[in-house]
Parts: C-alpha cells; sequence; structure tokens
C-alpha cells in the first residue's frame, strides 16, 4: 500500500489538550455515530446507526498506523476517536491488540458511551490504557435534547452501560460531561447529573463546554462560573478541561500548524476547505483549529449556515474578497 500525508484511517500527532500529542485512529466513515449531539463540532450526524461492523478494515489500519510510526508520529497516545463513534468498530479487540504489538505507548479510547451496556464492547476495550465516555445529561427527556441518540437507546441502558464498565475496567475512566448553557449546565440537571457521576464513580469527572462552532446555533457554551460552581458539586474528581494547557508540539504538529496558518493568511475558510486544501484528515484540522482559536491566533465567524476561520488580522475587504472569488 502506498501512503501519501493523508492516510485513510491515522490522523496527527494531533495536539489534544487531555493527551498530549494524540495519533488519532479513525474507524468510522465521517459522522457515523450512535448520537447525533447539538453540540457536535464534526456538524450533523449522517449516519445515526448502532450497527457494529468492520467498517474499514483492520489490516489496513494497522498497515496505517506501523507506517505513521515508522515516519516518525512519536503520539503521547494512540487514540481510537475520529468523526464518529468508535465503538461501532466491531474489530476493536484485535485492532487494540495489534496497536499493542505495535508500540509500547498507552491507547486511549474516546467514546460517547452509549454501546458500553454491550457485553461485547465491554470485553474488546478491557486492554485499553484509558476509556473517556460521555455523560451530558441526568434524565431521558435532557439525553434526547442534548445527545439526540437512536431510537434503541435509553437513558437508563447507557448510564447502566457506563456504571457496569467502570467496575469491570482496571484501568482509569475519565467521564466527560459536555455543559451547555440553559440546558445543562445549572439547576435540576446539574443536580442530577452530579448524582450520577457519585454513581459512576470514574477516575475524573472532566467538563467541557463549546469551544468550536457547534452542529446547532441553540448549543451555547456554559460560562466559566457556570463550570466552577458545577465542579464545585461534582468534586474532588472534578476538572475543568475547556480552557488549554500548553501542548507540546513535535515536528509534525508544527508543520501541521503552519501549514493551517499559511492558507487562512491568504484567505479564510471553512474547516472543510481546510482539511481539503491540505488533504488532512478534518478531525486533525479540528483540533489545530481548536487550539489556534484559543491562542487568538486565528478567528471563526460565522456567514449563514457556514462558519469561516481567517488568521486574526486578516483584514476586512481581504475577507469579503477571498470570499466573493
Ligand atoms: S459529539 Fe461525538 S457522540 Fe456526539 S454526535 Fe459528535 S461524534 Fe457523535
Amino acid at each position: 500500500m502506498i501512503f501519501n500525508e493523508r492516510c485513510q484511517h491515522v490522523f496527527g500527532p494531533v495536539p489534544s489538550r487531555r493527551l498530549g500529542r494524540s495519533l488519532g485512529i479513525d474507524l468510522v466513515p465521517f459522522k457515523t455515530c450512535s448520537y447525533d449531539c447539538i453540540y457536535c463540532q464534526l456538524g450533523r450526524t449522517t449516519n445515526r446507526t448502532i450497527e457494529r461492523k468492520e467498517y474499514v478494515p483492520l489490516d489496513d489500519v494497522l498497515e496505517e498506523l506501523e507506517y505513521r510510526l515508522a515516519t516518525g508520529a512519536e503520539p503521547d497516545y494512540v487514540t481510537l476517536s475520529g468523526s464518529g463513534e468508535p465503538t461501532l468498530y466491531s474489530r476493536l479487540a484485535p485492532l487494540i491488540a495489534g496497536i499493542k504489538e505495535r508500540t509500547d505507548r498507552p491507547v486511549a479510547v474516546l467514546t460517547n458511551g452509549s454501546l458500553l451496556w454491550d457485553r461485547d464492547v465491554q470485553e474488546s476495550l478491557l486492554e485499553a490504557d484509558l476509556v473517556i465516555p460521555s455523560l451530558d445529561a441526568g434524565d431521558e427527556a435532557t439525553f434526547q435534547w442534548v445527545n439526540r441518540p437512536h431510537p434503541a437507546l435509553s437513558f437508563e441502558r447507557v448510564v447502566g452501560g457506563i456504571e457496569e464498565f467502570c467496575r469491570r475496567f482496571r484501568k482509569p475512566v475519565w467521564l466527560e460531561v459536555f455543559l451547555l448553557k440553559g440546558l445543562n449546565a445549572t439547576g435540576v440537571q446539574l443536580e442530577r447529573i452530579a448524582r450520577l457521576v457519585h454513581r459512576i464513580m470514574p477516575d475524573r469527572a472532566q467538563l467541557n463546554s463549546v469551544t468550536r462552532p457547534p452542529s446547532e446555533d441553540f448549543a451555547r457554551p456554559a460560562p466559566r462560573d457556570e463550570l466552577e460552581q458545577a465542579a464545585r458539586l461534582l468534586g474532588d474528581r472534578a476538572e475543568i478541561i475547556t480552557e488549554g494547557d500548553t501542548t507540546q508540539h513535535n515536528e509534525y504538529c508544527q508543520a501541521r500548524r503552519a501549514d493551517i496558518l499559511g492558507l487562512l493568511r491568504r484567505r479564510p475558510c471553512t474547516s472543510d476547505d481546510v482539511a481539503t486544501g491540505l488533504r488532512l484528515h478534518p478531525n486533525e484540522v479540528a483540533k489545530h483549529l481548536d487550539e489556534l482559536v484559543r491562542e487568538h491566533v486565528v478567528v471563526c465567524e460565522r456567514d449563514g449556515e457556514r462558519v469561516f476561520y481567517r488568521a486574526a488580522g486578516l483584514l476586512k475587504e481581504d475577507r469579503k474578497r477571498s470570499r466573493d472569488g
């Protein structure tokens, strides 16, 4: 197999607030997910499913990983994440075993947690080193409103699955809670979430909120004081992760950041434009843009349905000229 800069299933390393340099593995086609979260920073789900299958050939993924490791990827973590829900991939166990044959870097799994009630999913994750599931609601109605799950998924089933998995898994579980202003960041909803967190007992409860343009305009970021209040309610295991740690970049990261900035200095682009223009994985682009926006090096703004990114300091007339033509 011949690889170019844009491998099909392996991307990065990308700077991650929690995982340092994270080498991502994308196991499902773009926006194949069991949820359609209103805050999703990858846009609306185009294939909402709970069907588990080998969406991409296992051998291809492992071959790409080997190539990226051999060509200097140097990750802190190998992370199963990407542009949908990784536990929909049916060959997780041999994949994790295959990763471990190729590197001693720890394997992290970023999952929405919706399938953790499934014993097969549980078993297949047991050899991972870190699992980060999500929980964004304290009851069924809010679950339906925020996560817009596949109809086969009920709130109780999902929460029960996360709880059971936490009991079985011997390594760290960090539960991510995505807080949205006016929806789940305060009041009864937050109290219910706090009760569930105490029941699930993850090693950490990580509070996150909107930093990139969400799938739906009405998904608004929880302000800092609400996040701090929530962290107090959740107790010692809570931490706020919306604002960045200083991430160390390797040469690969630096080069991709420079490419993206170079492009945005010439013209404002959507995230898709950047991915297509630079032949990068959409997740990789999203991570870099997230960081560049937080550093105020890049500015993002909506124009109707579309979200454009531009280098900070690009003049208004330049922006108009670029968009018009
Ligand atoms: S945020 Fe994650 S779980 Fe929610 S729709 Fe997007 S990819 Fe799926």
